[in-house]
């Protein structure tokens, strides 16, 4: 197995009584799509958060590229290229698509604007081709807020998009999305990976979605890691059956 780009050991995390997360080992490979599920509350986003720096961990250590960053904080992660998106979006709904791609490179990259304040050509340049990559070039003029709900969550996808990560970590990005714009969603998530490289550790509730879509799959289930391997392996482990049972 070549060297993880996530490499998560003994990750624990508790809010209050609750162990949200116990003990948990995992590892992402790089340029591959790795799936996390589990049942409703079995510490999923948690980890997530842990990892790319949103929450201080109460043990275990996270490495990036073989370094630990369990002790970063956001910004600092995001500086080695490691980026998420939310369960629920959070796009600038009064601004236009391209603006909102606009806003969501880094400061040290607004240098990029003129004397005016103006973005370079290269920026909106840039910001149309991936609007154009996620389906909606056409809506690049329109307010963020009146796209629909799986629009916005391709626009967001888009905005990470143009910080060019290493990694992303998508939270159900399904969720909430019309069923006609989830294969499109699909296909969008693998070509990233495939065309752009970005190596990709996706949440995902839905069963068809994630055993489609990735190379790798974790189960969790009450904070701790319940099984891994391939999308075949799992939709046969009688571990997860159960889980998934259980929590209905
Ligand atoms: P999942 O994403 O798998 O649904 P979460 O990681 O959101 O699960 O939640 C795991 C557990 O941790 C739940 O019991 C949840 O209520 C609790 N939890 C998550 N975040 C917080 C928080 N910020 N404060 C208190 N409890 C939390
Ligand atoms: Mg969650």
């Amino acid at each position: 197995m070549s060297q993880a780009i996530i490499d998560v050991r003994g990750v624990s995390k508790a809010f209050g009584g609750v162990i949200a997360n116990h003990e948990v080992s995992l590892k992402v490979e790089p340029g591959k799509i790795t799936g996390l599920i589990g049942p409703n509350g079995s510490g999923k986003t948690t980890l997530f958060n842990s990892i790319v720096g949103q929450y201080p961990i109460d043990g275990g250590s996270i490495l990036f590229e073989g370094q630990e960053i369990s002790r970063m904080n956001v910004q600092e992660i995001a500086r080695l290229g490691m980026l998420r998106t939310f369960q629920q979006t959070r796009i600038f709904s009064k601004m236009n698509c391209i603006q909102n791609l606009l806003i969501s490179v880094p400061h040290r990259k607004a240098a990029w604007r003129n004397m005016f304040g103006k973005h370079s050509p290269e920026l909106i340049e840039k910001a149309e081709r991936l609007l154009e990559f996620v389906g909606l070039y056409s809506k690049r003029k329109l307010v963020a807020g009146s796209l629909s709900f799986g629009q916005q969550k391709l626009l967001e996808f888009a905005m990470a998009l143009m910080n060019e990560p290493k990694v992303l970590l998508l939270d159900e990005p399904t969720a909430g999305i019309n069923p006609t714009l989830i294969n499109g969603l699909i296909d969008r998530l693998k070509r990233a990976n495939q065309e752009f490289g970005i190596t990709l550790f996706v949440i995902e509730h839905n069963m068809r979605v994630i055993m489609n879509l990735a190379d790798q799959i974790y189960c969790m289930s009450h904070g701790e890691l319940l099984a891994s391997g391939s999308p075949d392996e799992i939709r046969d482990d009688q571990r997860v059956i159960d889980a998934y049972l259980g929590a209905h």
